[in-house]
């Protein structure tokens, strides 16, 4: 069985309780576009699996993750931004910048970013 909690958006997103705009599926992951996107593609890939943070990545859910980099990596090749290049984003915790605690990968892509981010 999955874990997944009851007050979490990202979990009822992936039940279909919250609706949002999905590009991709399967049994593990899920990806849709961010309600608040803050590049022309910005789309935000989760695990089905309610793991609140990247810290609670272990040595048993660690290939999650590359599934999660492996599915960024086909919808940035889709969105057309793989050439010129995209960003990853993952937020942990406070001084993270994180707001939803449910683990998620953010696929940045279709303008230029700076370094150091803000
Ligand atoms: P983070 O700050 O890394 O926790 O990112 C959370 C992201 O989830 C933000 O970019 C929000 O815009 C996005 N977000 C919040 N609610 C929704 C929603 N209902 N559907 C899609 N994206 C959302
Ligand atoms: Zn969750």
């Amino acid at each position: 069985m999955l874990k997944t909690m009851e007050n979490c958006l990202f979990c009822k997103i992936a039940k279909k309780e919250i609706p949002s705009t999905l590009v991709y599926e399967d049994a593990s992951i899920l990806a849709f576009k961010d309600i608040n996107p803050q590049a022309p593609v910005h789309t935000i890939i989760i695990p089905r699996e309610h793991i609140e943070r990247v810290s609670e990545i272990t040595e048993k859910n660690a290939s999650l993750l590359g599934e999660m980099a492996l599915v960024g990596n086909r919808l940035a090749q889709k969105e057309g931004v793989s050439e010129r290049g995209y960003r990853f984003v993952i937020n942990c915790n406070r001084e993270g910048g994180q707001t939803v605690f449910h683990l998620h990968l953010h696929l940045l892509g279709g303008r230029s970013f700076r370094w150091p981010p803000g």
